[in-house]
């Protein structure tokens, strides 16, 4: 089982985990010490259990939806090596910064 995650926020800015592109939030602590973490899409079933920052449990479960925050990153990628050819002459940095500006709009 591959457990490997890193920590990330929500959009509202609550502590939530990413796996496998996939976010989770928490939803609740058992009494055992080891926490529930659901899928951040409403109508997803997913979760996954967790214990001192590991995850020791997988829900076997698929998603019935797709890692929308990869769709987001795979844009601004997208978008960035289209505008570095096209606008040579900007810094990457700056081109990067107006890329993201576009989807947080
Ligand atoms: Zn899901």
């Amino acid at each position: 089982m591959d457990t490997k995650f890193i920590w990330s926020t929500t959009q509202k800015g609550e502590k939530a985990l990413l796996y496998k592109n996939y976010l989770y939030r928490l939803r609740r602590e058992n009494q055992n010490g080891s926490l529930i973490y659901v899928c951040t899409n409403k109508s997803c079933p997913r979760v996954i259990t967790l214990k001192n920052d590991a995850i020791i449990q997988c829900d076997v479960t698929r998603h019935n939806h797709d890692p929308r925050l990869t769709e987001d990153v795979q844009t601004v990628f997208t978008g960035l090596k289209r505008r570095v050819i096209t606008d040579a002459d900007q810094s990457i940095g700056k081109i990067h910064e107006e890329e993201v500006k576009k989807i947080c709009e």
